[in-house]
C-alpha cells in the first residue's frame, strides 16, 4: 500500500487516530450504571489492528463480578424505564438516533480501524444504526398494544409488557449496526439492557453505550438503562446467560455458540433469540438477467469482507450458462480492490483477526484436495503482517464438498453447477444452514415455487439483500431461532398478557350454596 499518494487515506488515517486516542490512552472500560469501570480482577485483553496485527488498545476483561453489577443496575433501572410514556421513549430514542448521526464519521472511522471493514461500507452502517433507532422510536408508542378477543360472556383483551432486563450478545461483523438492531427494539419495548460485545471488536460498542446512556440520562431517567460489559465469551458472555436477573438473551453469532448459550441459559429458563451462521445459496437460472445477477452475486459475497451472515457464499449456476458466467465472475473477482480499510477506494479490507484469516486460508488446500478448481485468489494479499486475503473463487465445486457446506465467512465464493430446478433445490437445501436464499430468474412461477421450497428464513428474488425494517429477519435449521424486525422483535422482548372481564359477574357457577 502506498499511503503517500492518497490524500483521502492520509486524511482518514489522521482523523481515525484522533478518535482512537481516547481508547489507546488507557484501558477501554465497561459502562455500568453510568460509570466507566475497569474489571475488579484487573484482567484485560488486547484488541488488534487488523492491518498490522499490532495492539490497537487494551480492553478490560469483564467476568461474573462485572456482569452481576451490570445486571443489578439494569434490574434497578427497569421500572423507571418501563413506566415512562411511550411518547417519551419515542423522543429519547430519536435523540439517540440524532446523536449517532452527529457522530457518524467518528463511528465509521473507529469501526473500520477496529474491524478492517472498508470505510465505504462503514459510513453507511453507522447511519443504518441511526435508522434502526428511528424505526423503533416510532413504534415505541404502540409497542404494548394488543388484541380485543371478546366472546359472549367476557371481553378479553391482550396487552404486551416488557419482559425485564435483557442480555444482548453480539459478534464482530458490522458490530455497531448489528448492536443497534438488537438494542433499539429492546429499549423501545421498555426493557433495560446489558450488552456484551465481541472481544475482537470492542470499540464501537463503547461509543454506542456512551451515546445511549448520556441521552437517556439527559432526559431525566436513571443510569443503568443500558450497560455494557467487555470481555471474553466464555467469561462475561457466559455469566450474562446465567444471571438470574436477566430474563432473555438476544444472541447473534456462531451456531455452536448458540448451542452453548442454550445449555447455559437452561437453569434460569432464559428466553432465547438466535441469529446464527449461514451458507446461503444464490441460484442463477439460465433465463435470468445475467448482468444484474453477476453484480448481485459479487456484491453479496465480496462486500463487507465476506464477513456477513447473509452473504451468498454458494453460487448455484445452471449448467447451460455456467462456463460463461464463471468466466465473467473470475474476471471481476481479480479486479476487486484490496486495500487499507480507511482508503475510500478499498473494496476488500483485512479480515478481523489473524485466527480468522488462518481459518479462511485453510480452505484452498482443502478445495484442491476435494477436487474443486481455484479460479482466483486463495492466498494472502498486500504483503505485510495484516490479515489481508485475496478474494477467492472456487469453480466446479461439488455440493458435498466442505467448501460448499461450511461457513467460511470470508471473501470466498464456491460456484456449483446444476442441471434443472429440482437439482438446484436439492443442492440449495442440502446444508445444515437456512438463513437466506437468492433467486435469479425471469420465470415468475419458478421464482415463487423455488422461494416456497427453499429452506431459509429470508428469500430475495432478482435482488441483493435489501432490508425493509418491518419485515421478519431470521433463519431456520442451524441458522437461528426466532425473528427480528418490525413487530417480531417486540414479541421477543415483551410478554403478552390476557385480561378477561366478565360482562355479568352473576354468571359465576355456584358451588357449596
Ligand atoms: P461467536 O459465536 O464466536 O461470538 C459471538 C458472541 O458470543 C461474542 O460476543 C462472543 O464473545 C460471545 N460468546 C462466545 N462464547 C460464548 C458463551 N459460551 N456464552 C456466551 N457468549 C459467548 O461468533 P463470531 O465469530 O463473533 O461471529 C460470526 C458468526 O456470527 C458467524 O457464524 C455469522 O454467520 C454469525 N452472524 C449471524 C447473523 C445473523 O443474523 N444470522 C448476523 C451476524 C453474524
Amino acid at each position: 500500500m502506498n499511503r503517500s499518494v492518497d490524500p483521502k487515506l492520509t486524511a482518514n488515517l489522521s482523523e481515525a487516530l484522533r478518535h482512537l486516542e481516547r481508547f489507546t490512552a488507557g484501558t477501554v472500560a465497561h459502562l455500568i450504571a453510568g460509570e466507566r469501570v475497569l474489571s475488579a480482577s484487573g484482567e484485560t485483553f488486547e484488541a488488534l489492528d487488523p492491518t498490522t496485527n499490532e495492539t490497537l488498545c487494551t480492553v478490560a476483561a469483564g467476568g461474573p463480578a462485572e456482569i452481576d453489577r451490570a445486571a443489578k443496575a439494569a434490574a434497578a433501572a427497569f421500572k423507571p424505564w418501563r413506566d415512562i410514556a411511550g411518547a417519551k421513549r419515542r423522543e429519547i430514542l430519536h435523540a439517540v438516533a440524532d446523536a449517532i448521526v452527529a457522530r457518524a464519521d467518528e463511528i465509521a472511522l473507529v469501526e473500520s480501524s477496529d474491524t478492517g471493514q472498508p470505510i465505504r461500507y462503514m459510513a453507511k452502517a453507522a447511519l443504518r444504526g441511526a435508522e434502526n433507532f428511528r424505526f423503533y422510536a416510532d413504534r415505541a408508542v404502540e409497542a404494548q398494544n394488543g388484541l380485543s378477543l371478546p366472546d359472549r360472556d367476557h371481553i378479553n383483551y391482550t396487552m404486551r409488557q416488557p419482559i425485564g432486563p435483557v442480555g444482548v450478545i453480539t459478534p464482530w461483523n458490522t458490530p455497531f449496526m448489528l448492536s443497534t438492531w438488537k438494542i433499539a427494539p429492546a429499549l423501545a419495548a421498555g426493557c433495560t439492557v446489558v450488552h456484551k460485545p465481541a472481544e475482537w471488536s470492542p470499540l464501537s460498542a463503547a461509543i454506542l453505550t456512551e451515546i445511549m446512556d448520556e441521552t437517556i440520562r439527559a432526559h431525566g431517567l436513571p443510569a443503568g438503562v443500558v450497560n455494557m460489559v467487555q470481555g471474553l465469551g466464555e467469561a462475561a458472555g457466559r455469566a450474562l446467560t446465567e444471571h438470574p436477573a436477566i430474563k432473555a438473551i438476544a444472541f447473534v453469532g456462531e451456531t455452536t455458540t448458540g448451542s452453548h448459550i442454550m445449555a447455559q441459559g437452561a437453569p434460569t429458563l432464559k428466553r432465547l433469540h438466535f441469529e446464527l451462521g449461514g451458507k446461503n445459496p444464490v441460484i442463477v437460472f439460465e433465463d435470468a438477467d445475467l448482468d444484474r445477477a453477476l453484480d448481485a452475486v459479487l456484491f453479496m459475497i465480496y462486500s463487507l469482507n465476506g464477513e456477513r451472515c447473509t452473504s451468498s457464499s454458494r453460487a448455484l449456476v445452471q449448467r447451460s450458462v455456467y462456463d460463461a458466467f464463471s468466466a465473467r465472475l473470475a474476471e471481476r473477482v481479480t479486479r476487486i480492490k484490496v486495500g487499507h480499510p480507511l482508503d475510500p477506494a478499498t473494496e476488500l479490507g483485512p479480515l478481523i483477526h489473524p485466527r480468522h484469516a488462518e481459518k479462511v486460508l485453510s480452505f484452498p488446500a482443502l478445495a484442491r484436495q476435494e477436487g474443486a478448481r481455484i479460479a482466483c485468489g486463495g492466498g494472502r494479499a498486500m504483503g505485510g503482517a495484516g490479515n489481508y486475503v485475496e478474494p477467492t473463487l472456487y469453480l466446479e465445486a461439488g455440493a458435498a464438498m466442505r467448501i460448499a457446506q461450511e461457513e467460511i465467512f470470508g471473501p470466498v465464493l464456491t460456484v456449483i453447477p446444476f442441471e434443472d430446478e429440482a437439482d438446484a433445490l436439492q443442492i440449495a437445501n442440502d446444508v445444515s444452514y437456512g438463513l437466506a436464499g437468492y433467486i435469479w430468474t425471469r420465470d415468475v412461477g419458478r421464482a415463487h415455487r423455488v422461494a416456497r421450497d427453499l429452506e431459509a428464513g429470508m428469500i430475495w428474488v432478482n435482488s441483493e439483500n435489501v432490508r425493509h425494517l418491518p419485515t421478519p429477519f431470521g433463519g431456520v435449521k442451524s441458522s437461528g431461532i426466532g425473528r427480528d424486525g418490525g413487530d417480531y422483535s417486540f414479541d421477543f422482548y415483551m410478554e403478552t398478557k390476557n385480561i378477561a372481564v366478565a360482562f355479568d359477574s352473576h354468571m359465576v357457577p355456584r358451588i357449596g350454596a
